[in-house]
Parts: C-alpha cells; structure tokens; sequence
C-alpha cells in the first residue's frame, strides 16, 4: 500500500479586516488580523503518477463549486512544490471538507497550505520555512497564514504575516449561506462603493483585547471593511447579524468578503444557546467552533 500523509487546515476569521483602494499591481492593501477557527478540512495526499483531486464532505457543502481537475488550489500547490525543488512527482489529493466553499473562510487557501506541508512530508522535500512561506503567498493572500495559525498580524495584500499572542479561548457560532460570495466580486463591489477608501490600520485597541480574556473587550473592537459591502450584495446577512445578537451573541460579523457570519459569544454556553435560536429560526447550518488553534498540520502518517 502506498503511503500517505493527513495534513489539517483551519478556517479563519478576520478580526480586523482594513481595506484600502487599489494597488499599482491591481492588489488591495489589507491590514489584517487573522484567527484560526476549529473549523476544518483534512488533505491527504499519496504519491501517483498523475495528479488528482478528490473531494469527501457532508451534503450541506456545495460540490458543485469545487474544482475536480487542474484549477484546483490544491493541485496547484503541489505542482508548485514540485517544481520549486526540480522533482517530477504527482499525487492524489483527497480533500474532506466541512469549511463552506466561497464562504469568507479561506478554506481553499487552507488546503493549499495543507498540501504543500503534506506533500513536504510525503516526499521528504525538506523545505524552509521561508520557502514554504513564498511558495505560499504564489498561491494567494491567505495562504501564509493559513501555514502559520493561531492569531496574527497581514500586511501587504495579507501574505506578510507575523504571530500575535492570544492566550484566550474565543467562541464562536457560524452560519454558512448555501450559496458562496466570490471573493472577486466583492472586491469589485467595494472599489464601486469605496473609491476613495483610505486603509485602516490594525488599532491598538484590538491588540489590547487579545491580551484580555473577555470576550465582551474582542467584540467590541471587531472590524471588517467588507461587510457593508457584503450586506449590500446580500441583504439578508444584515438580518441575520441582528437576529444573532438578539439571540445573546456579544457581535456578528460577516467573516472576510462574506457570505458566513460569524458570532463572537461570551464562553460555550452562549454560543450553544444562540446556535439553537437560530437553528429554530430556520437555519439550515448553525455550527459552533473555538479559535484560535494551530496552523496546518500532520494528523496522520499511514
Ligand atoms: P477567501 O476568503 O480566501 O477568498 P473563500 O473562503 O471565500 O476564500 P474558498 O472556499 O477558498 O473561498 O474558494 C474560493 C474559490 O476557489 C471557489 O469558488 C472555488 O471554485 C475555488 N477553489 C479552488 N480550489 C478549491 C478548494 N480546494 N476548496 C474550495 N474552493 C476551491
């Protein structure tokens, strides 16, 4: 039998999402702060002759907007890797997915990043940190941080990214819509409303709060520059922030560029409280989840 390696990758949250306007280069400036959630993919990966993706998941995931064949981000990254160390190798890769697809989780950027430390492993390719770091901002803006977890800082277009201490165990409840938002189109939604949009730095005040085991200090100081813009696509998101703060969570926020939304609530308790009003309320998928936890990592060698 061959060998396989399992690697896990986390959803985010962006606890502070400042956007500003275009680039030269066409990206957006972002000041970030990015939080791991327990919510996850696995990757497997087995070496092949040919690459492959296979996709396993629960019905509530949308297969339909997962790419089976090249335009996988998962492919990519591992044609990447190889090609960064010279080797002529493919693989299999089994993606089980529970993170929505286009949701504002960055689960594709999190199995990128699964991949390029399960093929690593696989195949004993030894690569640096900071190889590992690059090849990954190739791949996209969350990709770093999907490699690094936990809480941390993302400047440029969000791929230079430093750790911060988060010592605190966060809750949080989250409501995937059942269709996804592209992340591109509501980029372009915000130039439209926001051409002018000057980038907010990540304020003092957050960091403070992370320093502060009360939840009620984090919720206070959420930001995300893309929910109004979200909202405006979606208006019902605007309904479901309220109905979720009625509900006892301390802040609903949509998560990245939409169209999850996430519930920041004051200890486990209460996130199971408000998941079971809006369970009742008719939503389909209410999930609760903690973060922050570790960046991408091995779970299992077989
Ligand atoms: P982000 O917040 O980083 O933009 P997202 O959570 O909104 O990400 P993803 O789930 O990462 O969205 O997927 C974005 C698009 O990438 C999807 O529409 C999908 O077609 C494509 N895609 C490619 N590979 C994957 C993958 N492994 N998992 C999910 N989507 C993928």
């Amino acid at each position: 039998m061959s060998a396989s390696v399992t690697v896990r990758a986390a959803a985010k949250v962006n606890l502070h999402l400042g956007v500003g306007r275009p680039r030269a280069d066409g990206f957006h400036p972002l000041a970030t702060v990015y939080q791991t959630l327990s919510l996850h993919d696995d990757v497997t990966a087995t070496t092949r002759d040919r690459w492959s993706v296979d996709l396993v998941c629960e019905d509530d995931i949308d297969r339909d907007a997962f790419p089976t064949g090249e335009d996988n981000i998962v492919v990519r990254a591992g044609r990447l890797l190889a090609a960064h160390h010279g080797v002529s190798r493919a693989a299999e890769l089994v993606v089980r997915k529970s993170i929505p697809i286009a949701g504002g989780l960055a689960g594709g950027s999190a199995d990128a990043a699964a991949t390029l430390v399960a093929l690593d492993r696989l195949w004993d390719l030894q690569t640096s940190d900071g190889d590992l770091l690059a090849i990954a901002a190739q791949l996209g803006s969350d990709v770093p941080f999907a490699l690094v977890g936990g809480t941390a800082l993302g400047v440029g277009r969000g791929e230079v990214v430093s750790p911060l201490l988060d010592e605190a165990t966060r809750w949080w409840v989250v409501v995937p819509a059942g269709t996804g938002l592209s992340t591109p189109a509501v980029y372009r939604h915000f130039d439209e409303l926001c051409p002018a949009a000057e980038l907010v730095t990540v304020p003092d005040e957050l960091l403070t709060a992370l320093a502060d085991p009360d939840n009620r200090v984090l919720a206070a100081a959420l930001r995300n520059d893309l929910e109004p813009v979200a909202i405006d696509l979606r208006p019902e998101l605007g309904e479901l922030i309220e109905a979720g703060e009625r509900a006892g969570a301390l802040r609903g926020i949509v998560s990245g560029s939409g169209p999850t939304c996430l519930f920041l609530c004051s200890d486990r308790g209460s996130a199971d409280r408000v998941r079971t009003t809006l369970l009742d309320a008719g939503h389909a998928r209410v999930l609760v989840a903690l973060g922050p936890v570790s960046g991408t990592h091995v779970v299992e060698y077989s």
